[in-house]
């Protein structure tokens, strides 16, 4: 039986050691990082995406010859060959065979549990009428299927390489084998593990990776279980890719067979393209570059699974969702009617003059007594030539609002007095939360013209903190915005990326 933490407790103990790494182990990190490079990943990409192996397929010579080349690969690395523990090669099927790196974990307790790290090494040889998209009895090269990945894999065995230290956890580098034949590598192994499959807490499955366009990785898993999508996110501050967090879990790769086990699991790749599954999918046409930054994510993400103090349960109800549920949440809540019901020159009105165009009947402006052609000289006490924004500035008013108009060219000035409808709004944001993804709030509205959305907040921002405090809860976050004073300084996450996002509660009024 899989051990299972109470979720509550899992994540209320995460959220406190957010950094596994202690800082004296961040520069060693970088060092180890920093040997991923797109230059030996273009070495490895070439070669298993040569024509001399007359594309991998499992069984075949050129298939055992990809195999063979893995093999020496790895026994060049000096370290990880002294710390392996088991065979390097699981031999199944019809002559196909995983090759299985196993580096035991540097804590008692921790090292029980492990994180698979896998890709498939093999492709669809010659083509087939059932894998190939065509032409067929060509030699299909996968040099992005998924020759890409399994370099990733190889570059990050040399980032630990070079640490000459295991992470906390023991990790199982798995160099699947007939995956295009139905996934048969990773399915055997859960079959015939080479360790208890009960140890298995995390996976992690890398399947096409060289072609990242937009600097956009795709994720999937991350519901898989509590937080993935903070612990992605966070993992990718040095490298900076515009995650896409996508909800499907479908059959495609090694990762699956790991789902059906409950295993939590992350899945990355750069996407699909013309030339998948065609002779064309050559080494030239990777994006090297790319590559190099998705495998330093990589890397870091392995790093973290592999040295935090806990890792989060299964989530068995991410088997149930999707795109279209994770589309259904992004509608967002409607705006709210507007307050005032005039409309003007908002060009004229950030030259300090704000003339009055139509006025709805009915409108808080109507039952105030604004007329078309007013000009508004000053409306709450703010001064015209200082609204930066009249719509913000509305948002915001409590009641009852002075207004100071002129009429007609008459330079007597007239008072008036509006009863705004609605609450005037602090902030202009509404927000949900999700017990997948704790500590943050996500905005599922943003008031037009309201400070926050003037500030750059958008709808789906996850918010960690406001003004250097945690959000640890949704009553929590309705205190920060409520009582801190301006600018709040929030830490959002967007595709993502981590970022500081101010907003200047006054910022319907101008600063000058
Ligand atoms: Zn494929």
């Amino acid at each position: 039986m899989k051990h299972f933490n109470s979720v509550s407790i899992a994540v209320a103990f995460w959220f406190m050691t957010t950094m596994a790494a202690s800082a004296a182990d961040l520069g060693t990190i970088a060092t180890a990082r920093g040997t991923i490079t797109s230059s030996e990943l273009s070495q490895h990409v070439q070669a298993l995406a040569s024509d001399a192996f007359e594309g991998r397929e499992g069984g075949t010579r050129g298939g055992r010859a990809s195999g063979a080349y893995l093999l020496d690969a790895i026994r060049r690395l000096e370290y990880i060959s002294e710390a392996t523990q088991g065979d390097l090669t699981q031999e199944f099927g019809n002559g196909y065979r995983n090759i299985l790196v196993l580096l035991p974990g540097s804590d008692p307790e921790a090292s029980k549990e492990v994180i698979v790290v896998g890709g498939h090494y093999d492709h669809v040889g010659y083509g087939t009428w059932q894998n190939s998209q065509g032409p067929i009895g060509y030699i299909h090269n996968g040099a992005d299927d998924n020759a890409s990945g399994v370099a990733a894999l190889l570059e990050v065995l040399e980032a630990f390489d070079s640490m000459k230290a295991a992470p906390r956890r023991t990790v199982l580098f798995a160099f699947w084998d007939a995956e295009e034949k139905g996934l048969l590598g990773s399915k055997h192994w859960l079959n015939y593990p080479t360790i208890s499959v009960d140890r298995v807490q995390f996976t992690i499955n890398s399947d096409m990776l060289g072609r990242l366009r937009n600097e956009e990785l795709i994720l999937n898993g991350v519901r898989t279980a509590a937080g993935l999508r903070e612990l992605c996110s966070r993992q990718n501050a040095t490298t900076g890719l515009n995650l896409k967090f996508d909800w499907d879990l479908i059959p495609d790769s090694d990762h699956y067979p790991f789902l059906e086990r409950r295993v939590p699991l992350i899945m990355l790749h750069t996407g699909k393209h013309y030339d998948y599954h065609r002779p064309s999918d050559d080494a030239d046409k990777v994006n090297m570059e790319g590559l190099e930054t998705v495998s330093r994510f990589l890397f870091q993400l392995v790093f973290e699974t592999a040295q935090r103090p806990e890792l989060p349960a299964f989530r068995a109800a991410s088997r149930q969702e999707n795109e279209a549920a994770r589309e259904n949440l992004l509608r967002p809540l409607a705006q709210p009617a507007p307050r005032l019901g005039i409309s003007w020159d908002s060009e004229l009105s950030k030259q300090g003059i704000i003339q009055v165009g139509n006025v709805v009947t009915g409108s808080a402006a109507d039952q105030g007594g604004i007329q078309t052609g007013d000009r508004i000289l000053s409306m709450g006490r703010v001064p015209a030539e200082k609204i930066a924004d009249l719509r913000t500035l509305v948002l915001v008013l409590e009641n009852p609002v002075p207004v100071q108009v002129q009429r007609d060219g008459n330079p007597d000035p007239i008072d008036l007095e509006l009863n705004l409808p609605g609450n005037p709004i602090r902030v202009g944001v509404s927000w949900r939360t999700d017990d997948v993804e704790p500590n943050c709030v996500i905005l599922n509205r943003v008031i037009k013209n309201s400070p926050a959305d003037v500030g750059g907040l958008q709808l789906g921002d996850r918010i960690y903190e406001v003004s250097g405090n945690a959000v640890t809860s949704s009553e929590k976050f309705m205190s920060l915005i409520s009582d801190l004073p301006s600018p709040l300084q929030f830490v959002v996450e967007r595709k993502g990326r981590i970022d500081n996002v101010d907003v200047d509660l006054s910022a319907a009024v101008r600063n000058d």
